[in-house]
């Protein structure tokens, strides 16, 4: 059994740890490695490590901090494959899923190298008689990344990249079920010729996320997981007088008008609710047809049972991987027995015909859901689609508004008015029409907005260069 290492300083190591947690494979339910759960002694030596580093790597010149971020993404590509099956067997999501996830963490690193071009000051001479004017945007010190287990390499990169770009050294604390694809990415990056120090990697749970909210050498955190957490990361990071950008979890629509086109809606929904496995923050988790009646759901439920759920690490033809671990399903299985008891119609039941082996829960489809069930609230995390019937647009707006959630709505129609209203209306901060996932790609801030984002600039996009930077104003008289 292998025993997952921390990048400390530019060197792998193993600490002393009092604990460790188990790494699975999901597809077979198997324990494939042991990460180290650490605390406050590793946290304050990735510190005190990125603290040394950021001394020189501050005042790098930009395009030598760009060299190495182009050799990075030479070298990503040329490891694509490696990486995207490192995902496939530690998360379980399918290839083609694991290339998406790559490919979207690739594109942050793409946008990164343009760092010299996003992150220049501005210039105003004469702002007074004599008196000239520029700012410029300043690196904030050691930066700190805690990352969730559903994108094990895309969100990472939503931070790090950038992060360093900007002249900041980085701790990264991803989540402890899948540590092995943070580390090979963190090996890329030392193999680009990034100095010593300039990225580390702690690995643990709650006390390593504590140890980085209240540790007073770092200057920002950028946190991504579960409301609860988000919200817990946002204000004890504050407290401690941190930039923080919190993003939580989620609960998202699609709606579905009388005149939307059909089977490509339907290929969006599935692959919506049902892709990762569910397992995505911008996963539709609450269907809506207006207008729609019965049919939509046996189109739904119809085409659900055309999807393969099986062994996506040695089966390429399953279309569906299982959940992370054994908690997750055994959550997921309570709750579809509880939406059963309630009375609730399952149109769809994804406890039958699972694989015996590993972590599966089948596609689930839940009918006659209304928004006063804790179903319509409740953030499930898993291939498991709750479906309304709202008479009109306007209920159906109605209906999300009341969400405490604000990541990402959806739309299917061909009425551009409709299409209009909606986006201006439905209170959230990512909004697709006719599409399924409307997730913004690196150049687009991932502007989820109420319980779905705690802070005030989100990742991606110039907001992420903002986050990273503090501006200086300077006025020069000669
Ligand atoms: P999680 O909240 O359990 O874990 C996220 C991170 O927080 C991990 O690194 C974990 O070690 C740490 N953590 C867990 N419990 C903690 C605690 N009590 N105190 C301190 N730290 C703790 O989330 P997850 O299960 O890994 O990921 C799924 C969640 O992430 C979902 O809610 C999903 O919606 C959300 N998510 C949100 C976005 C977004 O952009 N809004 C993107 C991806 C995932």
């Amino acid at each position: 059994m292998s025993t997952v290492p921390l990048l400390l300083d530019g060197q792998w190591t193993h600490p002393p740890a009092q604990s460790f947690g188990p790494v699975h494979n999901p597809c077979k339910g198997e324990i494939i490695a042991e990460v180290p759960m650490c605390g406050g002694a590793e946290v304050d030596a990735a510190v005190q490590s990125a603290k040394r580093a950021y001394a020189s790597w501050s005042k790098t010149p930009v395009y030598d901090r760009v060299a190495v971020l182009f050799k990075y993404r030479h070298l990503l590509d040329e490891h694509f494959d490696e990486l995207s099956r490192l995902i496939v067997r530690e998360n379980g999501k399918t290839l083609e899923e694991a290339r998406g996830d790559m490919r979207r963490g690739l594109e942050v690193a793409d946008f990164a190298c343009s760092i010299g071009e996003t992150a220049k000051g501005e210039y105003l001479p004469e702002l007074a008689a004599g008196i000239d004017a520029h700012t410029s945007r300043e690196p904030i010190g050691v930066c700190a990344g805690i990352t969730p287990f559903n994108f094990p390499a895309m969100v990472p990169m939503w931070m790090y990249p950038v992060a360093i770009a900007c002249g900041n050294t980085f701790v990264l604390k991803p989540s402890e079920k899948v540590p092995l694809t943070a580390n090979r990415l963190a090996e890329l990056f030392l193999e680009a010729g990034l100095p010593e120090g300039v990225f580390n990697v702690v690995h643990g749970g709650r006390e390593v996320v504590d140890a980085l909210c209240g540790h007073p050498g770092i200057a920002a955190i950028s946190f991504v997981g579960s409301t609860g957490v988000a919200r817990h990361v946002y204000t004890e990071a504050c407290k401690h007088g941190k930039r923080v950008q919190s993003a939580g979890g989620a609960k998202n629509v699609l709606l579905v008008l009388p005149d939307a086109e059909l089977d490509a809606t339907l290929q969006a929904i599935l692959s919506s609710a049902f892709g990762c496995a569910g397992q995505r923050c911008m996963a539709g988790s609450l269907l809506m047809g207006v207008g729609h009646g019965d049919q939509l759901r046996e189109q739904v439920v119809e085409a659900m049972n055309g999807l393969a759920l099986g062994d996506t690490y040695d089966d390429p033809s399953a279309q569906m991987g299982p959940v992370i671990d054994d908690a997750a399903r055994d959550r997921l299985f309570t709750s579809i027995a509880d939406a059963e008891a309630e009375g609730l119609a399952l149109a769809r039941d994804g406890r039958e015909g699972v694989p015996d082996a590993g972590f599966f829960v089948g596609p689930t489809l839940i009918d006659q859901v209304e928004p006063d069930r804790d179903i319509f609230r409740e953030e499930l995390f898993g291939p498991v689609l709750s479906m309304l019937h709202p008479e009109t647009l306007d209920e159906a707006i109605a209906w999300f508004n009341q969400l405490p959630f604000g990541n990402a709505a959806t739309l299917f129609t061909q009425d551009g008015n409709a299409a209009r209203r909606f986006a201006r209306e439905v209170e959230c901060g990512m909004i697709g029409i006719n599409l399924g996932v409307p997730a913004p790609v690196a150049l687009f801030p991932f502007s989820g907005w109420d319980e779905s984002f705690f802070g005030d600039l989100h990742v991606q996009g110039q907001e992420g260069v903002m986050f990273y930077t503090r501006q200086k104003t300077v006025l020069s008289r000669w």
